[in-house]
């Protein structure tokens, strides 16, 4: 059995005062025993949310990190630095760095690589914009993203991976997929990780992300493929981020 990952990003949201007093608010109450309840936060909030995370089930995660240990990359934040910290995931890929930040399939996958090599765990995105949905390419594009992240993988490696199907199109904009649409995506792209790695995609974890709050993940989660959430919006108030996990 694979065991639900409702993970939130905050993306650019959160000084370490706000991220220390949502912490206070959600410790012991967005915990629940078989849901993994994940904080993706601002490179300057981590060390605060490690510490307060502390002694807690909830796991910390950064939303990306540079594929190189050390060097002159100005602005960057490596593995051994987030390692060293206590982080245990880390969101790459995501579709906002993809469009904003020019991550190339190739760069997710070098990042992937070093994740790890470095003992983090990946949340790996993946998902179409609106004209490659109309064009009926969602699922050409899911694997091509899928197959280019997971490139030179171990079949170990891969089951410990997260996968996040985010189809463009629902992130921020309160239309969410349908919980079939997304079932039927993510089973396409376990079916691709089979392709890849055979068993492993019996226990990588695909979560869904797009428009997911409190009143619709309940709906995803029924759905036997999907193993979680990646939320944005919904998971930056303390009382809807503890309904997210009560509800998973
Ligand atoms: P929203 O939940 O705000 O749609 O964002 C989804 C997302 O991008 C999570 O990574």
């Amino acid at each position: 059995m694979r065991t639900p990952i409702i993970a939130g990003n905050w993306k650019m949201f959160k000084t370490v005062s706000e991220a220390e007093a949502f912490f206070a608010e959600v410790k012991g109450k967005a915990e629940r025993p078989g849901v993994e309840s994940v904080i993706c936060a601002p490179f300057t909030n981590l060390p605060a949310l490690v510490k307060a995370a502390a002694g807690t089930t909830i796991a910390i995660g950064a939303q990306n990190m540079h594929f190189e240990d050390s060097g002159a990359f100005t602005g960057e934040i490596s593995g051994p630095m987030l390692k060293e910290l206590g982080v245990k995931y880390v969101i790459l890929g995501h579709s906002e760095r993809r469009a904003y930040f020019a991550e190339t399939d190739e760069i997710v996958n070098k990042k992937v690589h070093a994740a790890f090599k470095h003992g983090l765990t990946p949340i790996i995105c993946v998902g179409e914009k609106l004209e490659e949905r109309e064009a009926g390419k969602t699922k050409d594009v899911c694997k091509t993203q899928t197959e280019a992240a997971l490139k030179g993988l171990t079949a170990e490696q891969a089951a410990q991976a997260v996968i996040a199907y985010e189809p463009i199109w629902a992130i921020g904009t309160g239309k969410s997929s349908t919980a079939d649409d997304a079932e039927d995506v993510i089973a396409y792209i376990r079916g691709v990780v089979r392709g890849l790695f055979g068993e492993a995609a019996d226990k990588i974890r695909i979560q869904y992300g797009g428009s997911v709050k409190p009143d619709n993940i309940r709906e995803f989660l029924s759905r036997p493929n999907i193993d979680g959430a990646l939320v944005g919006g919904a998971s930056l108030e303390p009382a809807s981020y503890i309904k997210l996990i009560e509800g998973a």
